[in-house]
């Protein structure tokens, strides 16, 4: 079936890509819910039923995040250009903000009239046919929930994946009006303002959902821990290479990332050698990540016994002080009167005494040698 429809939307019949599986869930969805929103919305007038107004309403916001997977996808194929070197992939948030908002406000709208329908009773015509479009409807979402399932598990896309809870949450949704409608049938006791406000607190919610997940990346956020792993292990890899840290991952939109990091390497190395090296870790990293990437070059002296057992003695300082605290590029400026240790503590987030880190190190050094002067830049870690 998905294969057949597969060959429907996608010019190209061979091809299998990410972007055709993405852009027939996008199709299917909203064809699906568009069918959906104007035949309910025809039978909630008829009945003058508010539940199943709402919930034709809740298949139009369904609709809607159909458009943002659609848009999302043009927008990532549509290539940089001058003003915008870094794409539009992002173009795929600011879609899913609009949406939410539209979604939001007409769930707002619709709990307003549902209210006003449990104050305020409307006389029901009670029709088959809703209960027969409700069915349908029903049988409808479950098949969609296991097609996008079905097309998110061949694509590893979470997107589909949501799509998917959200197509069995309308399920209960619709099941829940449904209920309502026999009830009120059957008792000529109508609940359908409660139902509608169900339904109408049900497309808020998914409303704020939507807002939260597309907030975030729009303003930035850590990268996937598993992603900073795969990175860590690619780059340390490579012989030669000491150890990394600063290491930032910048996302312009799915699939369109830039990578810098900090990539120690001996100082007694050749200079040309190294950055060679350094080169070739970045056009690897660009290949496999398809990510922008710049690498700084970090000359450790692994040879001076001195500085080595300096570094050893400031760990030492700065795990009594707190053991989630670490250092790198660790330097030391030997002089007649006094010797100057620079080097960089990076700090979690959660870490409270920051401020006064700095004097805190210095004492603690003072206690050993009052001789030696440390230069510390702190920082937190973006990953
Ligand atoms: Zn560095
Ligand atoms: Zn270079």
């Amino acid at each position: 079936m998905i294969d057949l429809l597969l060959g429907m939307v996608s010019k190209n019949k061979t091809s299998n890509s990410r972007h055709s599986f993405g852009r027939l869930a996008g199709l299917v969805g909203l064809v699906a819910n568009l069918l959906l929103f104007s035949v309910k919305l025809l039978a909630g007038l008829l009945s003058s039923s508010v539940a199943i107004i709402a919930d034709a309403f809740n298949n139009l916001s369904d609709a809607g995040s159909s458009i943002v997977t659609l848009v999302g996808l043009r927008m990532a194929s549509t290539p940089p250009d001058k003003e915008h070197p870094f794409g539009h992939g992002r173009m795929e948030y600011v879609t899913a903000v609009v949406i939410a908002i539209m979604i939001l406000f007409a769930g707002f709208e619709l709990a307003k009239s549902s209210i006003g329908e449990i104050l305020n009773p409307a006389e029901k015509a009670f029709g088959l046919i809703s209960v027969i479009i409700l069915i349908a409807s029903i049988v409808i979402k479950l098949w969609l929930a296991l097609f996008y399932k079905n097309i998110g598990n061949r694509i590893h896309s979470a997107a589909l994946w949501a799509a998917a809870t959200d197509s069995r949450n309308d399920v209960i949704c619709t099941s829940v009006v449904l209920a309502s409608t026999v009830f009120g049938w059957l008792t000529e006791i109508s609940v359908d303002g409660y139902a509608g406000t169900f339904v109408a607190v049900f497309i808020m919610w998914s409303g704020f959902s939507v807002l939260r997940d597309t907030i975030s990346p729009l303003l930035g956020q850590a990268p996937e821990q598993d992603l900073v792993c795969d990175i860590k292990e690619t780059v340390l890899a490579h012989d030669g290479i000491i150890g990394i840290h600063d290491l930032i991952v910048h996302s312009y939109g799915p699939g369109n990332r830039i990578i810098s990091l900090h990539a120690e390497v001996s100082s007694s190395e050749d200079m040309m050698r190294s950055h060679d090296l350094i080169d070739r870790i970045e056009r690897e990293i660009m290949g496999k990540y398809n990510a922008v990437a710049c690498i700084h070059m970090d000359p450790v002296d692994t040879d001076d016994e001195r500085v080595k057992a300096l570094r050893l003695f400031v760990e030492e300082v700065l795990a009594a002080i707190d053991q989630s605290l670490t250092l790198h590029d660790f330097r030391v400026v030997f002089g007649e009167t006094h010797t100057n240790l620079i080097f960089d503590v990076v700090v979690p987030f959660h870490y409270k005494k920051t401020k006064d880190l700095c004097e805190e190190v210095q004492r603690r050094v003072w206690d050993t040698d009052p001789q030696l002067f440390t230069v510390a830049t702190i920082e937190n870690s973006y990953t």
